[in-house]
């Protein structure tokens, strides 16, 4: 190893999420410092992480229910209205033999979500706990909930698609329900609970940190 190399691990550094500088961090334990060529702030780690993750998923838990339970769109047929929920709508494709697009919509509306927040729960109180307990799997784990936030638009591809139906079958009206309020709310705050949630938390406890 040579002593420029030796020089630069002793020295705390963390890149720039801006510009990718590697910045020096003014102390070993810093919580930030500003980049020197774009000026942002520098964190070691996600700030606060374990506070945000709790906060989004909370609410998001607490979007859920109602999400699923009120209904998400109102379609009015020659003066005769009904109100459909999630599950509701899902059992209308199946009844009308359109099984596969209930399917598409029963995994992205009610499965993907719901397992979203049992895994991220899942992750925050190994966390919590110091578990040593599989690290790789739990690193996966998060990589795979943080792909699927990017395919939560899937959600409104499916809407979309639910509400061009109704178009063709002479429907007059399709208004969107407080449910659809709820569920969109469920997709952004499991979006950004997972995008606050810090991987390397997992791996506190091999390294001999205690954060
Ligand atoms: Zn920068």
């Amino acid at each position: 190893m040579t002593a420029a190399l030796r020089g630069a691990l002793s020295v705390a550094c963390a890149p720039c999420h801006d510009c990718g500088l590697l910045c020096r961090m003014p102390a070993p334990a810093a919580q930030s410092a500003l980049c020197p060529r774009c000026g942002a702030a520098v964190h070691e780690r996600k700030p606060r992480s374990l506070e945000r993750t709790w906060g989004y998923l909370l609410a998001a838990v607490f979007c859920y229910l109602p999400a699923n339970l009120m209904p998400i769109l109102k379609t009015t047929t020659l003066g005769r209205a009904q109100a459909d929920t999630i599950m509701s709508g899902v059992i209308y494709l199946l009844l009308h033999g359109m099984w596969p697009l209930a399917a598409v919509v029963f995994t992205a509306s009610v499965v993907v979500p719901l397992l979203k927040l049992i895994v991220l729960i899942t992750l925050l109180v190994s966390v919590h706990r110091a578990s040593g307990w599989r690290p790789i799997e739990r690193t996966r784990l998060y990589r795979m909930t943080e792909a699927i936030g990017r395919w939560s638009m899937v959600d409104i591809f499916v809407v979309t698609i639910l509400v061009a139906l109704v178009h063709l079958g002479n429907l007059a009206t399709v208004e969107a329900q407080p449910g659809a309020v709820f569920f969109g709310a469920v997709v952004v705050l499991t979006m950004l609970a997972a995008e606050s949630f810090d991987p390397r938390l997992i791996w506190d406890r091999s390294e001999g940190r205690t954060r």
